[in-house]
């Protein structure tokens, strides 16, 4: 028996896999673990599989196919107006996650302090607590979910490193506004905090609202890093695709150890993806596609005992069950994965001290057929 003292003794199994093992095992619904049950497009697919045929099959460049990189670059000068060098501000990853990973190892030091907004993904804190960082958590307040910024303010110190944002907001479906966002430039203005600005569902919003990525806010931008997702943008969350844009200094650390934690991305798929970015259609009709979807699953639980506010992005829909049962969240939801045969994600998780406000999420990035079937069981309960 090897002896040793645990780098993260609090983690357990991350939810999502909890969950999806569940729905599994009971053949419920799965509505818990966020992935689209539709497929890709046709002509993505086939432009991966061209790439696949014309032999992209060896390493891609460190930092990511020039493609692709270029892609990027344009989808951000058109869609946010600001201008990433595809050489020096650009690299490629293996999803978001690889991006967080790397941007907190390459920055965060024993003792330095990160501030998240609770509830958070749950990448963002083991990444700090492994390279001995410490998390500053700061709670989003009622149902809203909105930020107090006097309390970020009382929570900077000269410790405070990096600040990890999330927008739109993976679990709440909130977003961020412009005024949120010129806040936090102002508080950030004169000091060397590094954002982290995770925008993974920056192409999922709703009801006709634009999404601020920090890339608009000139402030924010000098010192952040955003990151993105191919899977979440594209459908194909299996391909563990996304990337990460930051001005020059910021990304010349990032490579440092980007190079020797994976060096480089899935070639094939960075080619397809890369021809598939150029054409702008492709992202811009994705808020209408996933509000149909919003919409069509609101409309059919309308008459349920679950409460809520519309999701306003992401492709989840949080639901109240405070007329339901006095339950903790993790004890209904795995009740309903096994009773009901319907599976969601029990807020709780992502709170500070697993604050519970009885809350589930439900993802809606299903096909009509699915959600039908999920509102016929939710209605019921
Ligand atoms: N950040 C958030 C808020 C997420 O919901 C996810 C899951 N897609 C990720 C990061 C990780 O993205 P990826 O699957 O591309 O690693
Ligand atoms: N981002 C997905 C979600 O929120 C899960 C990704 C994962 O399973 N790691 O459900």
């Amino acid at each position: 028996m090897i002896h040793h003292t645990s780098k993260l003794p609090n983690v357990g199994t991350t939810i999502f896999t909890v969950m999806s093992q569940l729905a599994a095992k009971e053949n419920a619904i799965n509505l818990s673990q966020g992935f689209p049950n539709f497929p890709s497009d046709p002509i993505l697919i086939e432009m991966v599989q061209q790439a696949l045929r014309e032999n992209y099959n060896q390493y891609a460049p460190m930092p990511g196919a020039v493609i692709l990189r270029e892609a990027i670059a344009e989808k951000m000068e058109y869609l946010y107006q600001k201008t990433y060098n595809p050489a020096t501000e650009i690299v490629v990853t293996a999803g978001a996650t690889q991006a967080i990973f790397t941007i907190v190892s390459a920055f965060v030091r024993p003792e330095d302090e990160v501030i998240i907004f609770t509830p958070a993904y749950d990448c963002y804190a083991p990444a700090v607590e492994a390279h001995g960082g410490k998390v500053v958590p700061i709670q989003l307040q009622g149902k809203a979910f909105s930020v107090d910024w006097d309390e970020v303010r009382s929570k900077i110190s000269s410790k405070t490193k990096l600040m990890i944002i999330n927008t739109p907001h993976n679990p709440s479906g909130t977003v961020l506004s412009k005024a949120d966002m010129l806040e936090l430039s102002s508080i950030l203005e004169d000091t060397n905090i590094i954002l982290l600005s995770d925008e993974v569902y920056e192409h999922i919003i709703f009801d006709g609202e634009q999404h601020q990525s920090a890339a608009l806010f000139p402030k924010l931008a000098e010192r952040a890093f955003i990151t993105a997702s191919f899977g979440k943008t594209f459908h194909n969350t299996g391909w563990k695709m996304g990337y990460c844009v930051a001005p020059k200094e910021l990304m010349d650390e990032f490579k440092k150890v980007h190079q020797f934690n994976v060096f480089s991305v899935n070639h094939p798929m960075q080619i397809g993806i890369g021809k598939y970015l150029k054409n702008p259609a492709h992202y811009l009709q994705l808020p209408a596609f996933f509000q149909e979807k919003r919409d069509f699953f609101l409309h059919a639980i309308k008459d349920s005992r679950f409460t809520w506010t519309p999701s306003q992005g992401t492709y989840f829909q949080v639901l109240s069950y405070d007329n339901i049962t006095n339950e903790l969240d993790t004890e209904f939801a795995k009740r309903l994965t096994r009773e009901n045969k319907i599976a969601s994600i029990p807020l709780s998780v992502f709170n500070t001290n697993k604050e519970d406000h009885k809350l589930l999420r439900f993802c809606f990035a299903k096909t009509e057929e699915t959600l039908e079937k999920a509102a016929t069981i939710l209605n019921k309960i």
